[in-house]
């Protein structure tokens, strides 16, 4: 749906227009409040990543949690916490895209405009990365890393090519720390 200038009709008032018509045709009212695939979906939240027809998933069936990179920041571990400890999901896949907005600056850049243009500098982390295996890796990291998050046996994190429309999976023991990761245990939780 292209936005047309010359349409009285806002963008917003044809979104409504659908949703209309979308609760004429509902169907899925009686759907449990936890995911049936017990599956938490952590990812960027690029418009050409949809992750739920890339995963071939339906309504009902995860959580989808977004931000800008899909980045694993405290905030998504609240969201992953009470995905997991009151909902029900046992699996988290991450993803990460290529042609990222998040590659393109770094946090400075965004930091110290947004200072000198307000007067203030945020507290929060813009958290851009220059390499996408290793920003996923560490996103991983935090997850397996965190105290709150009680199951950690399946998490697994993948980078989508926007360009071909691939899925390609991305291991935490390929990394940096590679020679410190391989005795570590990681789902026991026993690091940090
Ligand atoms: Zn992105």
């Amino acid at each position: 749906m292209a936005p047309a200038d010359d349409d009285p009709m806002t963008l917003i008032d044809r979104l409504v227009g659908n949703a209309e018509q979308w609760a004429d045709g509902f169907t899925a009212g009686e759907l449990a409040v936890q995911p049936s695939l017990r599956l938490a979906v952590v990812a960027c939240q690029d418009s050409r990543l949809d992750p739920q027809s890339l995963l071939g998933l339906g309504p009902g069936e995860a959580h989808y949690m977004r931000n800008a990179g899909g980045t694993v920041t405290d905030d998504m571990i609240r969201s992953l916490c009470i995905s997991q400890r009151f909902l029900g999901t046992r699996e988290i896949v991450l993803i990460h895209h290529t042609d990222c907005g998040m590659l393109r600056f770094k946090d400075d850049d965004l930091l110290d405009a947004l200072h000198r243009e307000t007067g203030v500098r945020p507290t929060w982390a813009v958290e851009t990365f220059d390499d996408l295996d290793e920003d996923l890796r560490m996103s991983m990291r935090r997850i397996l890393r965190s105290p709150f998050i009680p199951y950690k046996d399946h998490v697994r994190g993948f980078v989508y090519e926007v360009e071909t429309g691939t899925l390609r999976e991305v291991h935490l023991t390929e990394g940096r720390d590679d020679h410190r990761e391989a005795g570590a245990d990681w789902r026991a939780g026993t690091l940090d």
